[in-house]
């Protein structure tokens, strides 16, 4: 049944990847959800593997509680963040900055802190743009909120029926029997959380494939070969298992739900 009209009808319906409502096109175009070339898009988008998020599962800000959401608004004004504008890496640094100094005057970003954003910055622009977009600025914050404020057995409340299946045939796929290696589990996170793209998992899959997927700002071109080094090598013999791959991936499974090209929350690393 069409989420908006409420009728059943045989035409083919579009179903959201993350929830279960499904939309009629013209329903869709009615309420505004697409215009123009984007029902080209939708029609093309929602019969691949990936799929196609609905208008709800799209907004991450959605996910806010009233309070929540009152408390990254006043974040934004007290940082200078224009609404609805674009940001450039300068305004994203500098909002990042405030952001930090924001109840402690003294904090400032470390320089590891610092390669982060950028790195966040370049996931958030995958077409190398210069700028990231407001929608896409806003689910960013709305996850790094939804991180730090709420525990992670809220979280998991908050993944439907359709991402708990998707998440335990990742974890099939890429594990032996009940618990999968701590290296899959961070390149579940890197390549298939970040927007599940059709991939077939394979025992001979090494982890140095997973390069960040468009680094591209100018601070991070210079720092990204030393992010190897940077990390520590974490002994890899770790198993994980399904619980523990779940509670760990969360806030990624959430990330990976808007359409948006742009990676919402990049892993660390
Ligand atoms: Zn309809
Ligand atoms: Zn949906």
């Amino acid at each position: 049944m069409c989420d908006v009209c409420e009728v059943w009808t045989a035409e083919s319906l579009f179903p959201c990847r993350v929830c279960s409502r499904v939309f009629h096109d013209g329903c869709l175009r009615r309420m505004g959800y697409i215009q123009g070339d984007g029902a080209a898009e939708v029609t093309e988008m929602a019969h691949t593997e990936t799929g196609w998020s609905c208008h709800y599962c799209d907004n991450l800000n959605l996910l806010l509680t009233e309070e929540e959401m009152y408390s990254l608004t006043e974040t934004f004004q007290q940082c200078k963040v224009i609404p609805d504008c674009s940001l450039t890496w300068e305004d994203f640094l500098r909002y990042r900055h405030q952001a930090a100094k924001r109840g402690d005057s003294d904090r400032t970003l470390s320089q590891e802190q610092e390669e982060q954003a950028a790195r966040q910055f370049a996931a958030l622009d995958p077409d190398h743009r210069g700028h990231i977009e407001w929608p896409d600025f806003l689910s960013h914050e709305s996850l790094l909120l939804l991180q730090q404020l709420r525990p992670q057995n809220s979280l998991l409340r908050l993944l439907t029926v359709k991402e708990r299946e998707r998440a335990r045939a990742t974890f099939l796929a890429w594990g032996h029997g009940s618990t999968i290696s701590e290296a899959e589990c961070r390149h579940a996170r890197h390549s298939w959380f970040c927007k599940h793209l059709p991939e077939a998992p394979s025992s001979s899959v090494s982890i140095s494939h997973v390069g960040p997927i468009a680094d591209s700002s100018p601070a991070s071109s210079s720092s990204k070969s030393q992010d190897k080094a940077l990390l520590p090598t974490e002994p890899e013999s770790r198993s994980v298992d399904w619980p523990t791959f779940l509670r760990e991936n969360v806030i990624y499974i959430l990330a990976a739900r808007p359409n948006s090209a742009a990676i919402h929350l990049k892993p660390p690393g």
